[in-house]
């Protein structure tokens, strides 16, 4: 359930009528994370079960791919956090071991080798950087309001270069990411937008750091299609204030919170709770493991 908790400032560019309440009170703001829109973008009904539904519906067992992507980005938050002299290669299997999640492997052998994978991922990329590099923020908390949206959101790591701040996302899956991905990230773009205003510099900037091929897809937004994005989401946010209106004033909520049949079927955490999910075959919980010890060039 959405827990707004602050009041907007009178620059709503929507119509009066959307943004008076019952009473001629203000509607409260939507208060929300890029998982949270990605996951009504994705699938009102997956939203719903993650949201809305109290108790919520039992996620299925853990993925060993989500423990291998906690286990990097820990490691690369221990990274930085070490002193500068600190930071060579040999500290990277301690500081692995010691974010290292267990769940989701098929067995001590294929975690062993994932193990062994994300270490080399590691060496890689740390030998690109400075040691010296400090970023403005590592797995920084930005936060922003707009009209609509009290947004706030984790970014991997927020970089100060030449005047600019830079966003920075790392990536462990298996398929190599483009300009285009960088460019469509509605998360990217509303850091972007947080940062800005966070830090007082400008912030167009967005990068996806792809650990298993070591390559950064890259976009450079502008004042306007940020303001797209941003747009887009609170978009988003009324879409699901609606429904959330429509199961109060007696809707099915199966109706209000429809579902979206597709690929990610497959992967949902709520597949055997959704009656759509719960015709599609189960897939084993390492199987997004299995791609990528298989991949090309990882
Ligand atoms: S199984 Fe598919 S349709 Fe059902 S909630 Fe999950 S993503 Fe949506």
């Amino acid at each position: 359930m959405r827990r707004p908790t602050s009041s907007p400032t009178g620059r709503a560019p929507a119509p009066r009528s959307e943004q008076l309440g019952f009473a001629g009170m203000p509607e409260r703001l939507f208060v929300c994370t890029p998982s949270k829109l990605g996951a009504y973008a994705d699938c009102p009904r997956r939203y719903r079960y993650s949201y809305v539904d109290r108790p919520a519906p039992p996620k299925g067992p853990p993925w060993a791919h989500n423990s291998l992507g906690a286990s990097v980005h820990t490691a690369l938050r221990s990274w930085f956090a070490l002193p500068p002299e600190r930071r060579v290669r040999e500290a990277l299997p301690g500081l692995l071991k010691g974010t290292w999640v267990r769940e989701g492997y098929r067995d001590d052998d294929q975690e062993r080798a994932v193990y062994r994978r994300a270490l080399d991922w590691l060496e890689s990329y740390v030998a690109g950087l400075d040691p010296e590099f400090e970023p403005l923020g590592v797995e920084r908390v930005v936060a922003v309001k707009t009209a609509v949206l009290a947004f706030n959101g984790r970014a991997d790591r927020i970089d100060a270069r030449g005047g600019e701040v830079v966003i920075v996302d790392y990536k462990t899956g298996r398929t190599g990411l483009d300009a285009d991905d960088a460019r469509g990230s509605q998360a990217l773009a509303l850091y972007a937008y947080a940062a800005e205003r966070v830090f007082r510099k400008p912030c167009r900037r967005v990068e996806l750091h792809h650990l298993p091929t070591g390559t950064v897809a890259a976009h450079d937004h502008t004042e306007a299609s940020i303001a797209r994005q941003v747009s887009r989401a609170e978009d988003t946010a009324r879409d699901i204030i609606e429904a959330e209106k429509a199961i109060a004033a007696g809707t099915d909520p199966d109706e209000a919170f429809p579902t979206t049949p597709g690929p990610m079927c497959g992967w949902c955490d709520f597949k055997r709770s959704c009656p759509v999910g719960a015709e599609v075959p189960n897939k084993d919980q390492w199987a997004g493991i299995d791609r990528t010890l298989t991949a090309p060039g990882s």
